[in-house]
């Protein structure tokens, strides 16, 4: 395979991803395998490097042929020495996942949390490319968030600024993955539709167990299934409000698996997004990216390059698809 290539990772709390990404920002040779969580760090950086080396295999690549090698985690990250500082999975803090990569591409090897990384990945691709005050979310099993202001991102004194998941909205909501109740995700994720679901089936409802069902079944015209998407679709909204007060972005750009249910919950979550925000701050432009399901992934291979260079890799061109 010929052309230059940045290598992308995406560990997330159930799947590993890894793609090679080309200067146009499309993706190729992508790779996804569950997480093994159950055998601690050590069984997630095997899993990563064994990853990355069948993508390096299926594009005929040699481990030092990428320019660039980028990985997203879930959580946020010391960019000094690449460890995760917080998670909502405790397991992961502490965990370097840096250093095994580096001596596997015998490189240096960017990693970021993977909000941080796709609001990078928003600002080179996409509606928002090229725009100061981003707001990027990924929404997924949680929700992880990004800001990017004067070109550089906000990451706080302790490196966790933008966990935006675990706002805390309910004095009494349901208990987060963070150990404490009421955080936004724990009402507005992915996971917390699960949840939903798996209540209402043992209520008797007749519903799927799985988000993307349920959009099969919205799709379908099912009213129970368009309800619930709307409920979510608010809750989502009231976080996004609270977060346009907080930071007065220009754009909020939503990737992650669960963002390819938008045509579901878009008009609910901007109704409440636009009423709940101070009026000087809800006129942000709020879109979903083209490919959310890829975005974070895109974003670990912009992180990389924007840290490792070389400057001129990604070409001036939105993408049209991955
Ligand atoms: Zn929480």
């Amino acid at each position: 395979m010929g052309g230059r290539f940045a290598m992308a990772i995406d560990v997330g709390v159930t799947n590993v991803k890894a793609a090679l990404v080309d200067p146009r920002g499309q993706l190729t040779c992508i790779i996804s395998r569950p997480t093994p969580l159950a055998s601690g760090a050590a069984g997630v950086s095997g899993a990563l490097v064994e990853t990355c080396r069948e993508v390096l295999q299926r594009g005929g690549l040699r481990t030092k042929d990428p320019v660039a090698v980028g990985c997203a985690v879930p959580g946020s990250v010391s960019p000094e020495d690449g460890v995760i500082v917080s998670s909502a999975t405790p397991s992961w803090v502490g965990v370097d996942v840096r250093d095994p990569l580096t001596r596997s591409f015998e490189r240096s090897v960017t990693v970021e949390s993977e909000g941080n990384a796709a609001t990078l990945g928003f600002c080179a691709f996409g509606p928002a490319r090229g725009q100061d005050h981003l707001l990027g979310l990924v929404l997924g099993t949680g929700i992880s968030c990004g800001y990017v202001h004067e070109g550089r991102l906000l990451r706080g004194a302790g490196h966790t600024a933008l966990e935006a998941g675990h706002l805390p909205l309910f004095t009494d909501g349901q208990v987060c993955s963070c150990g404490l109740r009421g955080c936004w995700e724990a009402h507005a994720g992915g996971g917390a539709l699960r949840s939903i679901l798996a209540a209402r089936r043992a209520a008797g409802d007749e519903l799927p167990a799985l988000p993307e069902e349920l959009a099969d079944l919205a799709a379908a015209g099912d009213a129970q299934a368009l309800g619930l998407w709307e409920s979510q679709g608010a809750l989502l909204g009231l976080g996004i409000a609270a977060l346009l007060n907080v930071l007065n972005p220009r754009s909020v750009i939503l990737g992650g698996g669960f963002a390819s249910s938008w045509r579901f919950f878009k008009k609910a979550l901007l109704r409440t997004a636009r009423e709940r925000a101070l009026p000087r701050a809800s006129g942000a432009a709020i879109l979903c990216s083209p490919n959310p399901g890829w975005a974070t992934l895109l974003g670990a291979a912009v992180a990389a390059v924007r840290a490792q260079g070389p400057a001129d890799f990604f070409v001036d061109e939105v993408p049209s698809g991955t």
